[in-house]
């Protein structure tokens, strides 16, 4: 795997691992949060509703009431009253029960007697207020202060109400209270009803009561639904304390329940928390009571169950604020916010991915270089520098492979001299090898190179028992032409001599200048009647050659073969005595010793 490679897989594994883990820490936080949020948030929504429908409810026992100082009611009562006052208790019974049972037989609104409770100047007064706030109102009714109906909206079932659950509570025993009248949902009316019940006074005394039903859902959904609309997820609703559920968006009043794990908190405190609903999921749950819809000293609250009928009554329950969210809801916020942070991580790691990988395609860059060059180097060119211009350690690298480089190219150059000088002296030295050898005019052998070979072949010739001769020879008055023609014809005439003897002699053969006109023929596996053989052939080839411009010349030639008994020098004087025979001999002649 490429450093490159490496780099980038090590980034995202580590970001991958990284955003993972932190996605996963900052969801189960968030969910926490929003679940503590949300069940705070609620516990005051659900405050802010109760207390809002607690003010709705002091607002309408207070228009109850104002309604109930009017003079025209206040006269109707106490016109009705005084009709009564000096009745026997025997007696009033008696007057209730005719009169009710009238009033129960008669279905003909029209009758007097009937039209004598919806015509008169108080009921006109009850119409007018049920028409101030249209839908508002169901039946506005008023009784004596023994209970019988004597001004009422609309004909009502029955005519005696003292013996009724409201009435008693609201007459309080002569003391008076504002009361409640939990109805629930009235089918007649199409609402769920509530009956405000005040008393009527005058001069502090209770004289009659008055009772206005109030259509209360058309009132609280407004606010309910406010909320719903809002906060979709959630529900708002209003349950009683025995589970019933009062008022739900959508919903009929009292056809659902709440979960029956909520029922044992709807307690008069507020609170909240997570409870499992009818399908055993969880919910989130926050409860705040209406306060005014708890039995107080300044309100009664409740029925019975005669009041509307006999499941639906009213057992001194009161009224909650009940506001749920699946946690579902939640979880799948959750969920989005986890979907869109893992995104953003992702995102991340790639824009890091991708810019180390930018930053590596850099550093790389350079590295390849450096490969590149190196192996450049590596097959010996050596005339190169690299460039890379970053300041990081690469950088550094290349400056000191090119310092590295320098050094090595002088080492170099240095050693290469040195071989040139060898060379040069080697070749010095072979050629004054050469020259220690050579006579310098004839480019002969000279004397001392003669006498090594000539040693080296006398131990060569006695090893071997094999023959050996020497010559010596010597110019005929050559003096003479010296001093005929000058020294350098002089010079001239013994350099074309040796390369006449040199082409008539064998190659195994050695010539040498002894000196001045000598010469002298070393001539390995000959004995001396070969060798005469060949210097009398050479003595005739000369004294017949023209040297040059009409010059010619003859020489004296003494021969001598080695004896086993012979050193050099002892060969030599022999080779001598003969030459010098042969100069006493006239001259021009080979001679043998
Ligand atoms: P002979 O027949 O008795 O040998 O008589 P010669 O004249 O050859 O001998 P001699 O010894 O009298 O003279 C030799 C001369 O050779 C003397 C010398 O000046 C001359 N000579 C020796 N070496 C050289 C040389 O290198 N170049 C020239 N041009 N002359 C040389
Ligand atoms: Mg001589
Ligand atoms: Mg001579």
């Amino acid at each position: 795997m490429s450093f490159r490679a490496k780099l980038i897989n090590i980034t995202t594994a580590l970001g991958i691992v990284f955003v993972t883990m932190l996605t996963f820490f900052v969801a189960r936080h968030n969910r926490k949060i929003l679940i503590d949020n949300t069940l705070e948030n609620n516990r005051e929504v659900a405050s802010a509703i109760s207390i809002n429908i607690d003010n709705y409810l002091v607002e309408l026992s207070r228009t109850a009431k104002t309604l109930a100082t009017t003079p025209v009611i206040i006269d109707r009562v106490k016109g009705s009253n005084r009709q009564i006052e000096h009745l026997s208790g025997e007696g009033r019974k008696n007057r209730i029960k005719v009169f009710n049972d009238k009033w129960t037989s008669t279905h003909d609104e029209k009758e007097t007697f009937i039209q004598g409770s919806l015509s008169n100047p108080a009921a006109e007064h009850l119409k007018k207020q049920q028409e101030v706030i249209p839908g508002l109102y169901g039946e506005i009714f008023l009784t004596n202060m023994y209970g019988e109906l004597i001004a009422s909206t609309t004909k009502l079932t029955t005519y005696y109400h003292g013996d009724k659950y409201w009435w008693l509570e609201a007459y309080n025993k002569g003391e008076g209270k504002v009361f409640f009248d939990d109805r629930g949902y009235d089918d007649s009316v199409g609402d769920y009803v509530l009956g405000v019940v005040v008393p009527v006074y005058d001069q502090g005394q209770v004289i009659g009561i008055l009772k206005s039903n109030i259509r209360i859902s058309r009132l609280f959904s407004e606010v309910i639904q406010n909320y719903s609309l809002l906060y979709k997820p959630g529900s708002v609703k209003i349950a009683r304390t025995d589970g019933a559920i009062v008022l739900e968006p959508g919903k009929e009043p009292f056809s659902t329940t709440i979960s029956k794990d909520l029922l044992p908190i709807l307690g008069e405190e507020i609170t909240y928390g997570i409870y499992k609903d009818k399908n055993n999921q969880d919910i989130l749950v926050s409860i705040s009571p209406v306060a005014n819809t708890i039995e107080s000293s300044r309100f009664g609250f409740g029925g019975t169950v005669e009041s509307i009928d006999h499941t639906l009554g009213n057992n001194d329950e009161n009224w909650m604020v009940v506001i749920e969210v699946p946690k579902e809801f939640i979880d799948s916020r959750v969920y989005e916010q986890t979907k869109q942070f893992l995104l953003i991580g992702f995102l991340t790691i790639l824009i890091i991915s991708l810019f180390t990988l930018f930053f590596i395609e850099k550093v790389t860059k350079n590295i390849t270089k450096l490969v590149a060059f190196t192996e450049e180097v590596g097959q010996g060119n050596l005339d190169k520098h690299i460039e890379v211009r970053s300041n990081d350690e690469i950088g550094t690298l290349a400056k000191s492979f090119n310092k590295m480089l320098d050094r090595l190219k002088e080492t170099m150059a240095s050693r290469a001299e040195l071989t040139e000088e060898i060379n040069r002296r080697i070749k010095v030295e072979e050629k004054l090898k050469y020259l220690s050898t050579i006579d310098e005019l004839t480019k002969v052998y000279n004397r001392r190179a003669f006498n090594d070979y000539m040693c080296k072949m006398i131990d060569f010739s006695k090893s071997y028992g094999e023959p050996l001769s020497i010559a010596m020879l010597d110019i005929d008055h050559y003096k003479e032409i010296n001093d005929s023609y000058g020294h350098d014809v002089g010079d001239e005439v013994l350099k074309k001599l040796s390369k006449t003897l040199l082409r008539n002699i064998r190659k195994v053969d050695i010539l040498a200048r002894w000196g001045g006109e000598e010469f002298a023929i070393l001539m390995p596996k000959n004995n001396a009647e070969e060798a005469y053989r060949t210097l009398e052939r050479l003595r005739k080839t000369i004294e017949s050659t023209v040297l040059m411009n009409d010059i010619r010349i003859t020489i004296s030639v003494g021969v001598a073969e080695l004896k086993n008994t012979d050193a050099a020098n002892d060969l030599v004087r022999r080779a001598d005595e003969a030459l010098y025979k042969a100069k006493n001999n006239g001259r021009n002649n080979v001679q043998v010793l």
